[in-house]
């Protein structure tokens, strides 16, 4: 592998970016539009940084048709501080709040607000976590504040191909499937993701709050959790990751010029599709997940014989295939095939599957 051929990443997160905005961001950085400098050395208070900004969350409404019931929010500390902003915002310590458990994220999303509210996790799909429970055989308290879910289980695997139905506010942990397809954003009362698997890098994250839904925030909130804080700043109470808003803008325009969101969906089925139907049709790899739940960003999948993970992963990146180790808490493979992930990315991994399984023989 030369040092100047990019590899295909199949990153979990961080995630890999479309190339042509990192060549973008590239031809920008040292002096970006003529001013004179980079934006990451900008005042987030210049006009060329408010411009930045503005497009930035334009083109996000834009691409997710969000109306002006929404404030769209971009936050410090990632998908994991919404874990505790959630309960904060949204109810007292008192409240009953509705969970469902799919997997590693939600299970985290549980522990945090257990701290901070009256957890009822209406549904479980441990310990296996394959499949999503049917909506049917969930036990939906009579007054929760809100249901949490996540619609991707960015580590199993398992992602919901449906929007659950419910009378109180929707809130969706949209890290690692947000604008992977259109979604109609009215469903929902909250919609947050951390930035680094479908939007831009690290250090930021993405909030879409019903404007009706501000204003509820605890007493003792910390500052920066307040969304109507954070809102009513143009998200800008403190210093925001500012780079990292920029490069998201880049990626917004880079969605919206290849197409949009139907096209992403487009892309990411017959991405999937294929990979799945590699897995399915061979005899050595085996998909854990089942069928009717089966995420189009994260796919699992482990050998059919012992001892082969590091031979497997070793002979992947001698061509040029990177980071297809599955979580260290279930182990095996896991393909993460995002928006940037180019078809051929996912062709060259099928042919190389294909060889090192005829290889074994
Ligand atoms: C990656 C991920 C997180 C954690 O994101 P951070 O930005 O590291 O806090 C939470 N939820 C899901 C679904 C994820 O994929």
């Amino acid at each position: 592998m030369s040092n100047f051929r990019r590899g295909y990443n199949f990153s979990p997160g961080p995630a890999a970016l479309p190339e042509p905005v990192l060549r973008e961001v590239q031809d920008e950085l040292l002096n970006y539009g003529g001013i004179g400098f980079s934006v990451m050395e900008m005042s987030h208070r210049s006009p060329a940084f408010m411009d930045i900004a503005e497009r930035s969350e334009a083109s996000l409404r834009k691409l997710l048709n969000i109306d002006d019931d929404y404030a769209v929010l971009f936050m410090h500390g990632g998908a994991t501080m919404q874990f505790s902003a959630v309960p904060l915002n949204l109810c007292g310590a008192d409240a009953v709040v509705d969970y469902i458990n799919t997997g590693s994220w939600s299970k985290k999303a549980i522990g945090e607000a257990k701290r901070l509210a009256q957890v009822n996790v209406a549904a479980s799909s441990e310990p296996e976590c394959s499949a999503i429970p049917a909506q049917s055989d969930w036990n939906l308290s009579e007054n929760a504040a809100y249901l949490h879910y996540t619609p991707n289980e960015t580590i199993h695997g398992v992602e919901f191909h449906w929007i659950p139905d419910v009378e109180v506010p929707l809130v969706a942990d949209m890290s690692s499937n947000i604008l992977s397809r259109p979604i109609d954003v009215g469903r929902f009362g909250v919609i947050y993701a951390g930035a680094q698997k479908n939007i831009g890098p690290a250090g930021l994250a993405i909030v879409i709050v019903r404007k009706d839904l501000l204003g509820h925030a605890r007493d003792d909130i910390p500052m920066l959790l307040n969304w109507q804080t954070i809102a009513e700043s143009g998200s800008m109470q403190n210093t925001p990751p500012t780079f990292a808003w920029y490069i998201s803008g880049k990626v917004f325009d880079w969605v919206i010029n290849e197409g949009g969101l139907s096209e992403m969906e487009l892309r990411n089925k017959r991405k999937a599709e294929r990979l799945y139907r590699c897995i399915d049709e061979s005899n050595f790899y085996c998909s854990p997940t089942a069928p009717e739940s089966r995420s189009l960003m994260n796919i699992p999948f482990t050998l059919g014989r012992d001892n082969l993970d590091q031979t497997f992963l070793q002979a992947a990146e001698a061509n040029g295939l990177f980071n297809l180790k599955g979580h260290r808490s279930v182990g095996g493979m896991r393909a993460s095939i995002y928006n940037a992930t180019p078809e051929a990315a996912v062709d060259a991994l099928i042919e190389f599957m294909c060889d090192f399984e005829a290889n074994q023989n």
